[in-house]
C-alpha cells in the first residue's frame, strides 16, 4: 500500500531525521526544503497542513533530507543566503555570506556616510575575493557615488557575483576582474587612485580546514577558505602592495580570524616599504571577538586619530 503523505507529516518527518544531527535549526531546515520541493512559501505550509502531497515530491523532499543529513548545507540547496538585507544566489563552488562579514560592510557604510571621503565625486573601492559578491553588491547597494573593482581568482565565483549584480540591478556600479589580489588593477592603472580597499580573504590555516564544521569543511570551497600555514598569507600580500593603490587618504579593511587581530594590527603598523598605516583599529563582532582590522594611509600629525567628522 502506498502511504500517502500530508505537508504536516512530512515536515514532522523531516524534523524527526534532521534532529538525530547536530543541526541549528532541523524545523526550519525541514519546512524550508518542503518549500523548495512545492514551490510554495512558509506560510502556505501552514495554511495547507492536511493537504496530500504527491508521490514524486514526496520522493525528492526525502531526498533532500538525506542530503541536508549527511551535512550538505542548506544554502546551496535553496541556492540562497540573506545577507544585509540582500538576497544572494549561491551555488556549490562560492563561499556562502556570513553574518559576521557585515561588521566590515557596516564599517565601511558608516565612514562614508559620515563624510570621510566627502570631497570625491566617486569613491573608488576595491574588494579582494569576490565570492558571491556580498561586500561588493551591498556597499554598492547602499553606497551611492561607488565604483567598485571587485577580483577574484575563482570563475565561479564570478559568474555567481554576476548574476547578483543583474538580479540586484547594480552592474552599472560594478566591474568584476579575474585574477590573483590587485593584479587585475595593475593594466587599469589604478595606482594611487583607490579609496578603499576592503577584502574578506581566505583565512584559516590550512592544518585547521578539516577541522571546522562538516558543513564547512567538506563542501566549501577550499579556495575561499585556506590562509596557508598560519593562516595569515593574504594578510602580508595585501598590507604589502594595499599602499601602492591606495589614495592619500585611503582605508584599508579587513576580516579577521578571532585570534588574528594583534598579529595583524602589526602588520599594518610595520608595513615595510610603504608608509605604514595609521591609526589601525581593531573592531568586534557581535560575540565580542576580533573581526575586522582597518587603517588608513594618511600622514598623522600628533598621533591624532580622530579621522572622522
Ligand atoms: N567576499 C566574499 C564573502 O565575504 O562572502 C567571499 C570571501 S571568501 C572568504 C575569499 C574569496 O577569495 C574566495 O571567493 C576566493 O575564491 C578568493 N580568492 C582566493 N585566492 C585569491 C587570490 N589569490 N586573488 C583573488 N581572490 C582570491
Ligand atoms: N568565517 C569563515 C569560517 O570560519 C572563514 C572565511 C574566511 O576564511 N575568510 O568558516
Amino acid at each position: 500500500m502506498v502511504v500517502a503523505y500530508t505537508i504536516a507529516d512530512l515536515i514532522k518527518k523531516g524534523l524527526e531525521a534532521l534532529e538525530e544531527g547536530e543541526y541549528n535549526n532541523p524545523l526550519l531546515d525541514s519546512q524550508l526544503l518542503l518549500c523548495n520541493v512545492l514551490n510554495v512559501d512558509k506560510i502556505y505550509t501552514y495554511t495547507h497542513k492536511d493537504q496530500v502531497v504527491d508521490s514524486h515530491f514526496v520522493d525528492k523532499f526525502l531526498n533532500l533530507i538525506d542530503k541536508r543529513k549527511s551535512g550538505y548545507p542548506i544554502q546551496y540547496i535553496l541556492k540562497n543566503q540573506e545577507f544585509m538585507g540582500l538576497d544572494f544566489f549561491v551555488k556549490e563552488g562560492v563561499l556562502i555570506p556570513r553574518p559576521d562579514t557585515e561588521v566590515l560592510v557596516e564599517y565601511i557604510i558608516d565612514i562614508v556616510n559620515k563624510g570621510y571621503f566627502n570631497n570625491k565625486d566617486t569613491i573608488k573601492i576595491v574588494d579582494i575575493g569576490t565570492g558571491s559578491g556580498a561586500i561588493t553588491l551591498s556597499l554598492a547597494h547602499y553606497l551611492e557615488n561607488v565604483h567598485i573593482y571587485s577580483i577574484d581568482v575563482s570563475d565561479i565565483a564570478l559568474q555567481v557575483a554576476t548574476e547578483n549584480s543583474k538580479k540586484l540591478g547594480l552592474e552599472s556600479k560594478v566591474t568584476f576582474l579575474n585574477g590573483d589580489l590587485f593584479e587585475p588593477l595593475e593594466k587599469l592603472k589604478l595606482q594611487n587612485s583607490i579609496d578603499i580597499i576592503v577584502s574578506n580573504p581566505p583565512y584559516i590555516p590550512t592544518n585547521d580546514i578539516a577541522g571546522l564544521q562538516k558543513e564547512v569543511a567538506e563542501y566549501e570551497p577550499k579556495l575561499a577558505l585556506d590562509g596557508g600555514d598560519d593562516g595569515l598569507d593574504f594578510y602580508r600580500r595585501i598590507v604589502k602592495d594595499s599602499g601602492k593603490y591606495l589614495s592619500d587618504n585611503g582605508v584599508l579593511a579587513m576580516e579577521i580570524g578571532y585570534n588574528q587581530g594583534a598579529a595583524v594590527r602589526k602588520m599594518l603598523e610595520e608595513d615595510k616599504g610603504n608608509v605604514p598605516l595609521s591609526c589601525v583599529e581593531i573592531i568586534k563582532d557581535l560575540a565580542g571577538h576580533d573581526r575586522v582590522v582597518v587603517g588608513f594611509f594618511k600622514a598623522i600629525e600628533n598621533g591624532d586619530c580622530k579621522l572622522l567628522p
